[in-house]
């Protein structure tokens, strides 16, 4: 790969206006942009849902994180507040799919209430994004890596760009800072932009947590949640799940359990903004990458 191929990297805070890691970093380094300048290219970085983050809202309108299809970038005419902001990413990041043009890496800023620790979320399958995502793998032992191509696929904010991946920082509360998940993202895209720096040699060969499935709240006929995450589920991230251990507890204390037979780990487990998409877990097959 070319040393000169990286022109332009985007950092992207804010963009769930209630993740305020993200925010306050992309705040702190629009004040002291040398933080996130290295040789080689230009770094921009851009605060994403203002509005949002005044209210201390995930969105006004909807989900951002899943606004920035062709179809709503290209779309006449958008009332909807995070749709006109997609609008607004594609010129500062896009356009959308031109890699000559778009931003060459992005990086979106977000945080969990699930207990992932540090993770990288990656939704393509470009070259850049996979070393990026060995190099910080082979830096941070405790890094997990999660492909998740499932809701939505091509509607991320970081698919504005060439490359690039969000990263999960957690478990934190919504609405709240903690010094050391701030730092952990500070270090983190620290790394990162030394790597598309310097562009060293890095295993092809990665481990990641690929996505098989969405996992939704046992619900009655009317859709209300009959059952909780169980307590032995609850915080166990990256943690596998075998055939008849605890999923949910239903309000009455009945334990429902896995039923598969393939055992799968558990991603983003009783995430705070998921209620609302209709799932407590995502189900991941840990496999060994090799692009
Ligand atoms: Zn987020």
């Amino acid at each position: 790969m070319s040393k000169n191929k990286i022109k332009k990297v985007v950092i992207v805070g804010g963009t769930h206006g209630n993740e305020f890691t993200g925010a306050y970093l992309a705040k702190h380094w629009l004040k002291n942009p040398n933080l996130v300048k290295r040789d080689g290219f230009k770094t921009d970085v851009v605060f994403a849902n203002e509005k949002a983050f005044k209210e201390v809202r995930r969105y006004i309108d909807k989900d951002l994180n899943r606004s920035c299809s062709q179809e709503i970038i290209k779309s006449a005419n958008s009332s909807l507040h995070e749709e006109k902001l997609a609008k607004e990413l594609n010129q500062k990041i896009g356009p959308k799919d031109d890699r000559e043009k778009n931003a060459d890496f992005v990086i979106d800023l977000h945080t969990t209430t699930a207990n992932m620790g540090m993770s990288l979320v990656v939704s393509n399958n470009s070259e850049l994004t996979w070393l990026a995502a060995s190099y910080l793998s082979s830096q941070f032992p405790t890094l997990k890596i999660y492909r998740w191509q499932g809701d939505e696929e091509g509607a991320y904010v970081n698919s504005l760009g060439s490359d690039g991946f969000a990263i999960e920082i957690g478990a934190i509360p919504q609405g709240v800072l903690r010094a050391d998940i701030y730092k952990q993202s500070e270090e983190l895209v620290y790394k990162l932009l030394d790597f598309l720096s310097k562009l060293d040699e890095v295993s092809r060969t990665i481990t990641l947590y690929d996505h098989v499935k969405l996992v939704d709240f046992p619900r009655d006929e009317e859709g209300e949640i009959t059952a909780m995450v169980h307590q032995n589920r609850q915080d166990s991230d990256f943690e596998l799940i075998h055939k008849s251990e605890p999923m949910f507890i239903t309000f009455n204390g009945e334990t429902i359990v896995y039923e598969d037979d393939e055992p799968l780990y558990g991603v983003f487990i009783n995430e705070a903004a998921y209620y609302e998409k209709g799932f407590a877990m995502c189900l991941a097959r840990k496999i060994e990458y090799s692009f």
